[in-house]
C-alpha cells in the first residue's frame, strides 16, 4: 500500500479518537457535524454548501487543506445515503479536487471514507468522506500536523481562500 494511505489509519490518530469534537456515546452532546451547519461559514469553516451535503475544513487535519464532505443528514454509512446525496458527494469531491488544485497547487489527494469506529473513523455516526491533498516532499509534515489542532487562523485563511476560489470553477 502506498505510504500516504498507511498514515490514513497511523496510530496517531487516535489522538483525533480523544478529540475534544467527539461525540460521546448516551449524552447529550450534539453530533459536531450536525452543528457545523447551524453556524456561519466562517465560524464553522465551510467552504461550500450543497444540497444535501457541504465541504468544511478538518480540525484535525493530516495535511494543509484537508478537507470533508459531510451530509447535512445525520446517516453514519454510504449505504444508507439516498442516490442524490451519493452523487452530491462524489461532485462536492470532484470540486473540492479542482479547487484544491487551483488554490494551492496540489498535485495528489488521498480520498477515504472510514465506516464504523473500528475502522478509525473519529465521528462514526456521521458520514464524511476526508479528502487530502497532497504535494512532493510533504510526508512528513503529516504526522506532526495531524497530532495537534491546526492554529485556527491558518484554517480560517485556507477556508476563504477555498471558498472563493470555488466560485471561480
Ligand atoms: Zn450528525
Amino acid at each position: 500500500m502506498p505510504d500516504a494511505w498507511a498514515r490514513l489509519w497511523a496510530p496517531h490518530r487516535l489522538e483525533y479518537l480523544r478529540g475534544e469534537n467527539r461525540p460521546l456515546e448516551d449524552n447529550d452532546i450534539e453530533c459536531p457535524f450536525c452543528a457545523i451547519p447551524q453556524k456561519s461559514d466562517e465560524e464553522g469553516l465551510i467552504v461550500h454548501r450543497g444540497q444535501t451535503a457541504y465541504v468544511v475544513m478538518n480540525l484535525y487535519p493530516y495535511n494543509a487543506g484537508h478537507l470533508l464532505v459531510c451530509t447535512f443528514r445525520h446517516v453514519a454509512e454510504l449505504p444508507e445515503l439516498t442516490e442524490s446525496e451519493r452523487n452530491e458527494v462524489q461532485a462536492l469531491t470532484v470540486q473540492s479536487m479542482k479547487v484544491l488544485r487551483k488554490v494551492s497547487n496540489a498535485v495528489g489527494f488521498n480520498i477515504g471514507i472510514n465506516q464504523g469506529e473500528v475502522s478509525g473513523a473519529g465521528i462514526a455516526e456521521h458520514f464524511h468522506q476526508h479528502i487530502v491533498p497532497r504535494w512532493r516532499g510533504d510526508a512528513n509534515f503529516m504526522p506532526i500536523i495531524g497530532k495537534t489542532k491546526v492554529i485556527p487562523k491558518l484554517l480560517q485563511e485556507s477556508r476563504e481562500q477555498l471558498s472563493s476560489g470555488w466560485n471561480q470553477i
